[in-house]
Order: structure tokens, then C-alpha cells, then sequence
């Protein structure tokens, strides 16, 4: 008999609870502080831009949190999404390794980023709000949150980057689509917009600068409220539903990794994958190696430092205990828009400091090779933040054939990258080139740091 291709589960599998790991964690994170202040924040303090149970999630250490069935009922149109065992991927490596990926880019907007829109849109309803603010760059946050206002009927305004505005019309339409003004920013119909406006009318806009418009609108109206689509801890523990999931299937298969492998932006899809599977290491010992794949031209896990700094580039937002490479950091313009973040959520990042996780950074062209090679073994076409994972596979499954060792790889395919066909055609023109990183650049956003408050 060949190999089994697919392990499915039912829609009675999808999870009842998510996992939150805050439960776990031999050092809890440092608590976030307000910005003007410097003083821990209070629940009081996020009220104007989160509803109350979000706030709740955010700082809970109870092991395990009920999904709301309303919640569970919209999961169905996507979970529980299928785990593969890249068969040819693996013939076409010749490596020992087995080789398994969880496929999250079918759900409706093609990412993982549903997983926590849905909950997220779903806590906003119930609390009586009924607009929703949010800033996207490259789409997929705008897009996800796009389909879950609409899917519970709230209204929805999308901040997104004007740059990627004019270079991704197909995100924008979409987003449309889902009843979502969108809104290239900067725009004139905030503050913090037309002031930058005034400065530099040609602007081509920055994620910092659409935070600041979207946390602006949703602060003015009682009935608006922002969302974000990463590195909060609720967001984080959203997304254990692929993780959860990936248990009970590599169960299916009769395995367990040895190692997960997924790639980071702000830390979401990375956490919800690996978190499950690091609860047996943190519980009963096990030892399996959580890798979280980043691009060498915003390499904040690899060569940041663990500081407090601010979410946005302006310095509105609470100040978080990350891996940071400073604010101001200005990243390459890489296609893979959704890792363009200069900082880490703080749960990673408190992991990461404890040596309980590990990162690689990855260089541009090693990705597109990997992510082109995997399209044409196993068929999917990767979202380009997604080969960043694949690259730390190929790596794990050579080394595990120059071992000799056969060693079990989970990957987590946050996406495709059916949107992002301009990235392939670049690579494929020659356009593409690695980014190294000079002192210089990696010190501009670091020394801003000093300002903020060293963790000691
Ligand atoms: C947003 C996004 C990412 C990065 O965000 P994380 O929070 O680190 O998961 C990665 N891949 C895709 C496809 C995305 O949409």
C-alpha cells in the first residue's frame, strides 16, 4: 500500500477549547505598561479599544478557554482544515524525514488570520459594538476581518497601507466585497493622517502610521472598537485550533513531531501551531523542537533585543516586553508583507528569552526556491510568508538525510499565495535579491530604545 496523502477529521473535531499557555509558562510574561505613565496597564485602560472578554483573554492563566458555539458553527465553513504528508515533497528531497503539513489556506480569505477574526468580531457583537476598525498591509488581516463583520453584520474600516493599496487592488476588492470601506492610508479623515499629510503628502504610508488612524476612529465613536491580528495573547491562543487540530491527525498517522516548524510575523500562526505540541514538553517532558522560521531583512527573534517598545511606529500604543529591532525600523520592501513587523509578540518572546523555542532567519531567495519547489511536488502555490517555513524544512529534512536519522517535521502552510503572484513573477524575472543587514540599519530602531525601559 503507498503512503496515506490526507488526515481529515469531522466537524465534531473541531476543538472545544483553545489552549492558552500562559497557564504553562515556567516565567510568566512582564505585564504590558501605559505609555505615557510607564505604570502596568489596567483592564480600564484597553476598554476603549477591546470588548471586555478580549481583555479577559488577554491576561487569563486558565488552561484551557471555551469556544462559544457561534464561534465553532462559522469555523465550520473552513475547520477542521485538512493535514497532508508531503509524499512528493519528500521523494523529491530524498529524505528520511517525514514530512506533514497543516493546510490553513482554505479558509475564505486563504489564511490562517479567520481563526481569530471570527472570535474576535463574535466578542464585539455580544458587547453591543457595531463597527470595527483595523490597519492591514499586504491584505490578509483586512481581508479576514472583512469576512467576519460580515458574517456577523457589523460594519468594518480598514486602514491600509497606501502603498500596497495601489499594488494589491485584487486584496482591496475583496475586502470590498465583504462590505469593507477601505481606505488607503494615510488618509485625511483622522488627525494623525492629515498631520503626516501635511509633513510628507507623498507618503507612500507605513503599518505605524495606519495603527495610529484605525486606534484614532475607533477611540472616537462608543460603538467602534480596533482589532488586531497579531501578537496580542489572545490572538495567539485563537489560533491553537491548528495545533489542536494537528494532534489529533499526526495521531491519525501514528506519529508526534520531532520537530514544528512555522513562519513569523508578529507570532500568530507560529504560536497557534506550536503551543499545543510545546504543553507536552512544558507538562510531561517531551522534547520537540518548536522553530520559528523569520526573513533575514526583519530578523527582529534573531538579532533584536528583549525590550520594552511600542507597537506602532508612532509610539501611541502600549509598551510591550518583545524582541524588537526598535519601532523605527524600517523593513525591506519583501514580498512577504505579513512578517514586515519590527516586533514579537511578548508570549514568544518571553519563550524564546527561556531558550524554550528556537528561530532561524532566512534570506529571500532561499524561500521562493523552497516555496517553487514545494508548488510543483505537492501543488499548492505558498503564500511568500509561507516559504519562509518551507526553507527551515528543507533545511531540517537534508540535515535529518546527511544524519542518516529519520526525524518527523510538522509545517504549518499559513497560506496560498494565489494573491501574491507578482512575488513569483519577480523571482522568476531575477528581480529578487537578499537583503544584509548593516549595523547601521539594525542599530536606527534599537537606539530609539534607549529611551524606553531596559528590561534588566
Ligand atoms: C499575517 C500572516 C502572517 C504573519 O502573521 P503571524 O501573526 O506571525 O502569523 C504569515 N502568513 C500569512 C499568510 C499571513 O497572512
Amino acid at each position: 500500500m503507498s503512503k496515506q496523502k490526507k488526515f481529515l477529521l469531522t466537524e465534531k473535531d473541531i476543538p472545544e477549547q483553545w489552549y492558552n499557555i500562559q497557564a504553562d509558562m515556567p516565567n510568566p510574561m512582564l505585564p504590558p505598561l501605559h505609555p505615557g505613565t510607564k505604570q502596568p496597564l489596567g483592564p480600564d485602560d484597553l476598554a476603549p479599544l477591546f470588548p471586555m472578554e478580549l481583555i479577559k483573554q488577554e491576561v487569563s492563566t486558565e488552561r484551557w478557554i471555551d469556544i462559544p458555539d457561534e464561534v465553532r458553527d462559522a469555523y465550520k465553513m473552513w475547520r477542521c482544515t485538512p493535514l497532508f504528508r508531503a509524499t512528493n515533497l519528500e521523494k523529491m528531497l530524498d529524505t528520511p524525514a517525514k514530512i506533514y503539513y497543516k493546510y490553513e489556506g482554505l479558509s475564505p480569505s486563504g489564511s490562517h488570520k479567520p481563526n481569530t477574526s471570527i472570535p474576535q468580531v463574535y466578542y464585539n457583537m455580544k458587547e453591543g459594538v457595531t463597527k470595527l476598525t483595523t490597519e492591514t498591509g499586504a491584505g490578509q488581516w483586512g481581508s479576514a476581518l472583512a469576512f467576519a463583520t460580515q458574517y456577523f453584520g457589523l460594519k468594518c474600516e480598514v486602514f491600509m497601507v497606501k502603498i500596497s493599496y495601489n499594488q494589491k487592488p485584487y486584496r482591496k476588492l475583496l475586502m470590498n466585497l465583504w462590505g469593507a470601506d477601505v481606505y488607503a492610508s494615510p488618509t485625511d479623515i483622522t488627525e494623525a493622517g492629515r498631520g503626516i499629510l501635511k509633513l510628507n503628502p507623498d507618503t507612500p504610508g507605513s503599518l505605524g502610521i495606519a495603527i495610529s488612524e484605525a486606534v484614532e476612529r475607533a477611540v472616537m465613536d462608543e460603538h467602534t472598537k480596533y482589532s488586531l491580528g497579531s501578537v496580542l495573547n489572545h490572538v495567539l491562543m485563537h489560533q491553537t485550533v491548528i495545533g489542536l487540530e494537528a494532534i489529533k491527525q499526526l495521531e491519525m498517522a501514528g506519529d508526534f513531531p520531532d520537530i514544528v516548524v512555522a513562519p513569523f510575523g508578529g507570532g500568530s500562526n507560529f504560536a497557534g501551531t506550536a503551543f499545543p505540541f510545546l504543553r507536552y514538553n512544558l507538562q510531561e517532558g517531551k522534547k520537540v523542537r518548536c522553530i520559528a522560521a523569520e526573513p533575514a531583512s526583519c530578523p527582529k527573534l534573531t538579532k533584536g533585543q528583549f525590550r520594552y517598545d511600542f507597537g506602532d511606529s508612532v509610539g501611541m500604543t502600549p509598551l510591550l516586553p518583545m524582541f524588537t529591532l526598535g519601532h523605527n525600523f524600517v523593513p525591506a520592501p519583501i514580498h512577504a508583507g505579513g512578517l514586515r513587523y519590527h516586533g514579537a509578540g511578548a508570549i514568544v518572546s518571553q519563550l524564546l528569552k527561556d531558550k524554550l523555542i528556537e528561530a532561524q532567519a532566512i534570506q529571500q531567495l532561499e524561500c521562493f526556491d523552497a516555496g517553487v519547489k514545494f508548488a510543483r511536488a505537492e501543488g499548492i502555490v505558498p503564500a511568500p510568508e509561507a516559504t519562509h517555513g518551507l526553507a527551515v524544512v528543507f533545511r531540517e529534512a537534508l540535515k535529518a538525510k546527511e544524519e542518516g536519522t529519520s526525524k518527523t517535521i510538522l509545517f504549518n502552510l499559513c497560506g496560498h499565495g494565489h494573491f501574491d503572484m507578482t512575488a513569483y513573477q519577480d523571482y522568476f524575472a531575477g528581480k529578487l535579491h537578499d537583503h544584509h543587514l548593516t549595523d547601521e540599519q539594525l542599530n536606527y530602531g534599537l537606539k530609539e530604545l534607549d529611551k524606553s525601559i531596559p528590561i534588566t
